[in-house]
Formats: structure tokens, sequence, C-alpha cells
């Protein structure tokens, strides 16, 4: 199969499908991999790599697209990119349809099979194409909630590890999951003291075995948090209810209890977020202050990390473009059902129900 890799135009987007090394691994087993000019740039990845794993540099998305079978991006395909697909095309990216109406009528207009990561789910219910951005926002949340408790950010000027003879920071973590996990994780490494608060008892269970002796693993309740949020420097929200908005759960009448000089994380943010008073932000300008409180509301985290987070994407999505590029993919969707799952608009048709109860559509 010929798979060509789009450089992504979208705003601050500097993560890449596929790596040098993804590359090889096509051709090794038979593939012809397009790669545009300056694609890696952003990762650090440089044509020559590209070219020297096996993969012809093209230079317009264009020819990319003319020539391709199946076309890997990171983020859904732009206006100016939509013209460009053909009928039948393979277009594997993080697609969010729900969310996108207009992206939507204009995938089935074009007739393509596309494929998106975030629907990709195992049988044991995990979402193996989301997994790993959430590793990453996880553990960021905690750098991010350090850098803005310095005073010149904002913060009320603790060290969250502290030093001997003085306290260590407090960082309450609200959901227990995999950005909860990685954030638990690194704020303990810090030396911090941790309370992560999760509603699935099971979680806790497997948080307190696995966790270091200065985390507790605490059942989420609201008494918990309003009693909690009074001492904590930083607060990471991290709740997920699938396929639903996040529960607000610190209400704006609870600022007033906290530090002044704390900061909220609000991860769940591209969910709507869980704190009343969060609102999307950018990494231009990532932080609010409300009551005296910083708010860091970032919907894409990961954007910020693009060497990291290129290589913990395309180390995850590498087996299912191989599956995909081996077997065709109508052989690989009857053979995988978690690849089945990852269809959201084939031949003009949507074959996800969230997709097609968003918008009113025939499923
Ligand atoms: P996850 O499903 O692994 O974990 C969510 C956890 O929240 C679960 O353990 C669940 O039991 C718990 N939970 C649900 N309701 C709760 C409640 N009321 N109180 C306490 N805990 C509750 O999800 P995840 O992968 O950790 O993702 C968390 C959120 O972060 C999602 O909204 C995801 O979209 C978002 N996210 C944002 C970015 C970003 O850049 N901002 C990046 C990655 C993920």
């Amino acid at each position: 199969m010929i798979v060509g890799v789009l450089k992504e135009i979208k705003k601050q987007e500097n993560r890449v499908a596929m790596t040098p090394a993804g590359v090889e691994v096509l051709a090794a087993n038979g593939h012809q991999v397009l790669a545009q000019a300056a694609a890696g740039a952003g990762s650090g990845v440089a044509d020559e790599a590209y070219a020297k794993a096996g993969a012809e540099i093209v230079q317009t998305p264009e020819e990319i697209h003319a020539r391709a079978e199946m076309i890997m991006h990171v983020k859904e395909p732009q206006v100016a990119e939509l013209p460009l697909i053909r009928p039948g095309q393979i277009i594997f990216t993080y697609l969010h349809l729900a969310a996108d109406e207009a992206l939507t009528r204009a995938l089935m207009k074009s007739q393509a099979v596309c494929i998106a990561y975030e629907t990709i789910q195992t049988a044991c219910g995990a979402l193996p194409l989301l997994t790993p951005m959430s590793e990453v926002a996880g553990r960021m949340s905690i750098q991010q909630g350090a850098k803005y408790l310095e005073m010149t950010h904002g913060g009320h000027g603790v060290l969250l590890g502290s030093v001997p003879g003085v306290d260590p920071g407090e960082v309450l973590i609200i959901g227990g999951g995999v950005v909860g996990a990685n954030a638990a994780k690194m704020a303990c490494g810090l030396g911090a003291k941790v309370y992560v608060l999760d509603t699935n008892l099971e979680r806790l269970r497997h948080l307190s075995e696995v966790m270091p002796a200065n985390c507790f693993p605490l059942m989420a309740t609201p008494a918990l948090i309003r009693k909690l949020i009074r001492e904590a420097d930083v607060v990471v929200g991290a709740v997920l209810v699938t396929g639903a908005k996040a529960p607000k759960l610190i209400t704006r009448d609870m600022l007033p209890t906290m530090k002044k000089g704390a900061v909220l994380v609000d991860v769940a943010i591209d969910q709507g977020g869980c704190f009343e008073t969060s609102r999307p932000t950018s990494h231009d300008a990532p932080t609010y202050v409300v009551d005296g409180v910083v708010h860091y509301c970032v919907t894409n985290m990961p954007g910020a990390l693009p060497r990291t987070s290129t290589l913990a994407l395309t180390n995850a999505t590498l087996p299912y473009a191989l599956a995909i590029a081996n077997l065709g993919w109508r052989e690989a969707m009857r053979q995988r059902p978690d690849i089945a799952l990852g269809a959201n608009v084939v031949h003009g048709r949507v074959t996800c129900r969230g997709v097609a109860e968003a918008f009113g559509l025939a499923f």
C-alpha cells in the first residue's frame, strides 16, 4: 500500500503521524511511504531521516493525496485539505467528529474511508490510541502546576517537593484514570503529599497497590473535595465520564475557601472541564485568575511537547497502520473488531454510533 504522511497545518500542531522508525517498518513489509517535506520539522525529525528510512520526500499535500492509498495525519483534516481527499482513500487520524458536524458532512461527501484513532477500542474497553496523550497530559499537569505555583507566574510560591525541614506542597488529583495516575506518579516523584480521588473503588484499590507511600487514593465525595481543596497547592481535574460532559466538581463558591495563589489544572477541559470556573485556554495564554486562584485549562496539552508526544503517539498508532496496510481496510476490520470500531465514515455513510446520534444521521 502507498501511505502518505502529511505535514500538519493546524495551528500550534507540531506532532507528525509517523517517525522514520515507522517508515522502516512499513517499508520492510513491502509498503511505500510518501512523507511530505518538513513533516517532522516540529518534532525534530529531518527529511533526510525519513529518506534514509526508505520514504520518498514529496513536496506538496496535493501530490500526497493524489498518490497515497492511506493518508495519515495527527489532527483532523483541515478545510484546505478536504477537497484533496479522493473517494475510497483511507484517512487515518484523530477525527473527534461528534463535536464537528461540518467536518462529518464533508467527509461523508468525500466518499473516503475515515478511521479515527480515538474510537479504536480493545475488547476490554481500553482506547489504546488515546492513552498515550493522556499519559503525556497527566505528567505535564504537574509540571505546569509546579511552574504556576511560582510567584512570578501568579502562584503563591510553594516548592512542591519542598526541602528538609519544610512541609511539602499538597496536590489533589480528582479522577484516578490514565491522566490522574500519571499526574500522581509525577507529583509523588517530586515529593509532594498527593491525594487521588476517584469514584471507582476498584481503581482506588489498584492505585493503593502501585503508588508510593506519599500517595493517598481516596473515595471521591463532595465533602472530601470541599475539605481537601482548603490545603491544596495544586488541584488537577482528571475525571472522565465516557461520552458525557465532565461533572463540575469544584464550583465558584468553593474558590474563596482555597489558598490565594493555588493552581487549578483542568485537564478535563476538552470535555467541558470539571471546575465551574474553567474555560478553554491555549499555549499562547494558558492561565487566568479567578478569586485569586490560577486556572490552567489548555485543551491540547501534548501539543507543547511534540518530540515526546510524537513518539508516544506513533508507538501506539504504528501497529494499527501496519495492520490496515497489510490487510487492506475491509479485511482489517473483518479480522479486528478494535479496528472496525475505528471506522467513523465509510463511503459516505456514518459508521460510528456516537457520531450518527450527535447529528441525527442514519447509522
Ligand atoms: P480515564 O477514563 O482513564 O479516567 C477517568 C477517571 O475519572 C476514571 O477512573 C473514573 O472512575 C473517574 N471519575 C469519573 N467520574 C468521577 C467523579 N465524579 N469523581 C472522581 N473521579 C471520577 O480518562 P483519562 O484518559 O484519564 O482522561 C481524563 C480527561 O483528560 C478526559 O476528559 C480526557 O479527554 C482529558 N484529556 C485532556 C487532554 C488535554 O490536552 N487537555 C489530554 C489528554 C486527555
